[in-house]
């Protein structure tokens, strides 16, 4: 049977902005429900390689793989249909809606219109919308958000706000989650809480993740591979020891 999270493979991803090589023949491997982490300095590239998996950005050379499908770049409004779900380094929720609605946006996608759909219009629309909701609530549950669902996003700590945001890429239960620095900013106890529901997500959904950080206690604890970007170049690739004891890592990151 097919693993609830996706495999990602890429191979020889470059892309320049200008004169600046932003990616240089990136390969990596991310196995069916497996945590692979990217760090590196700032400016190394970690945000533009989430950017290329998410079709933002069409490199100039490489190929994507997504379970059996091969490309140079997916188109943006595609990517939710071919299970991949994402958060942005910074907050990127609808400031005037609820944290009920913000979910929903999760969702918008699965709204698909047809003749029969419109013909029998508002029938559909409110079935859609139970079973939507429903969703919503579960994964509110899930992240604990049942108190606050109806209020404004921006009534919220910086911490909950963000768990909205993963609440609303996971409702459309993806399987590949793009998380890029979901913890920059927030408070020790929030980060601590993050790891734990990341943990959970990856119990329950089995869900592929990518994520990008810097905190390196968290990355360790959380990965079961990591690659190490810098100037736009996979210079490691490994388990958290091996990466811990990679001289040219701790050379151009760790040791600083
Ligand atoms: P990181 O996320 O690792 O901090 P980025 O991927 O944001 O790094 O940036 C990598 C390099 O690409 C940097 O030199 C950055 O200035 C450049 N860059 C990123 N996006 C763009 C863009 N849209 N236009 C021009 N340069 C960009
Ligand atoms: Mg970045």
């Amino acid at each position: 049977a097919r693993k609830p999270g996706a495999s990602l493979q890429l191979s020889g991803i470059s892309l320049s902005f200008g004169g600046v090589k932003a990616l240089s023949d990136v390969s990596l491997r991310a196995e069916p429900s497996s945590l692979l982490a990217i760090i590196g300095p700032n400016g190394a590239g970690k945000s533009t390689l989430l950017n290329v998996i998410s079709g933002i950005y069409r490199p100039d050379r490489g190929e994507i793989g997504l379970d059996e499908h091969r490309f140079r770049s997916i188109r943006p409004e595609k990517l939710a249909s071919a299970g991949v779900a994402r958060t942005f380094q910074n907050l990127a929720l609808f400031s005037g809606l609820s944290v009920v609605d913000n979910i929903l946006q999760g969702l918008a996608h699965r709204r698909e219109t047809s003749l029969l759909g419109e013909v029998f219009g508002l029938r559909r629309a409110r079935h859609e919308s139970a079973s939507q909701l429903q969703q919503a609530q579960a994964v509110m549950n899930f992240f604990g958000l049942d108190a606050v669902a109806s209020r404004l996003t921006t009534s919220l700590s910086y911490g909950m706000q963000k768990r909205v945001e993963l609440a609303r890429a996971l409702v459309a239960h993806p399987r590949l989650l793009l998380l890029d620095e979901p913890m920059a900013g927030m408070t020790l106890a929030d980060k601590q809480q993050l790891s734990e529901l990341i943990r959970e997500i990856r119990r329950h959904f089995g869900t592929t993740i990518l994520l990008i950080e810097h905190d390196i206690a968290v990355v360790m604890s959380l990965s079961d591979r990591v690659v190490v970007l810098e100037y736009g170049r996979n210079i490691a690739t490994g388990t958290p020891d091996e990466i811990r004891q990679n001289p040219a890592v701790i050379a151009a990151y760790l040791g600083s």
